[in-house]
């Protein structure tokens, strides 16, 4: 059975209630964080999830408030006496940057650090970047500030796509259309965001049955929100929070 695990919900500034935006997928063998802000680790033991069988990492962006936790990440990691190998994923500035980042921290004397599989990608539409028989993942540009990519993740047991940070995108309408869930940020309009009714929009374009709210702030009320949403979704509305689960197949109580 799949699993989606919220770590945090955040938008940039978090409170104690709320970490910044980032989650887990569980699927078969695969366990794919995706953003990795703070130090996930906390997050990770309140979830009960072992950051050891972490085998991927998803980078949407190259926003703080997306990535500064990965130097704590991988030397965590590392310390906890990693062997097997880390495959990280994202646009190839995005990549870029983030070895730039590790190379602060003089990361290649980290003595007998575990294999990192760096895996670049183009700044392009529906690139097929996971082929395997029990999970397919497709990536698209998204409209945001700096490059960034929102996700497709079609699992043995159900599919779900995550908007990322953008302002309303055609190609996250493409990317969702068929999917059991979209999970849409929902910061306020602005230049490179969402409203709540602007993801409600979104997800009306796609044809999608579910739609969970994510990257919202702290100040916003999450039921308000959701009624937004609905003004402009005719399907099931959720405002994620922090160690929400949602498991596949997904059957949603309203
Ligand atoms: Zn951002």
């Amino acid at each position: 059975m799949s699993k989606i695990t919220f770590l945090g919900t955040a938008s940039a500034v978090p409170n104690k209630f709320q970490q910044n935006t980032h989650f887990i997928v569980e699927s078969n063998d695969h366990v794919i964080l995706v953003d990795c802000t703070g130090n996930p680790v906390v997050r990770l033991e309140q979830a009960g999830i072992d950051p050891l069988s972490i085998s991927d990492l998803f980078l949407t962006h190259f926003h703080p408030d997306h990535v500064s936790g990965v130097p704590l990440l991988l030397m965590d990691l590392w310390l906890m006496g990693r062997k097997k190998p880390l495959s990280i994923f994202g646009l190839t500035v995005v990549i870029n940057r983030m070895e730039q980042m590790m190379q602060l921290f003089d990361w290649e004397t980290w003595e007998e650090l575990y294999p990192i599989e760096f895996h670049r990608l183009p700044n392009n539409e529906k690139m097929h970047i996971m082929n395997l028989a029990d999970l397919q993942v497709f990536a698209s540009a998204v409209d945001h500030m700096i490059p960034t990519m929102g996700f497709r993740m079609d699992l043995s047991d159900g599919s779900l796509c995550y908007s990322s940070d953008t302002a309303p995108s055609d190609a996250v309408v493409r990317l969702a259309k068929g999917a059991d869930i979209l999970i849409h940020e929902a910061t306020g309009a602005g230049i490179g965001h969402s409203s709540a009714e602007q993801a409600g929009e979104i997800g009306q374009k796609a044809g999608v049955p579910n739609l969970v709210l994510v990257h919202y702030s702290s100040l916003d009320d999450a039921e308000d929100l959701v009624t937004r949403a609905r003004t402009c979704f005719s399907g099931d509305v959720l405002a994620a929070y922090d160690l929400m689960t949602i498991s596949f197949p997904y059957h949603p109580l309203t």
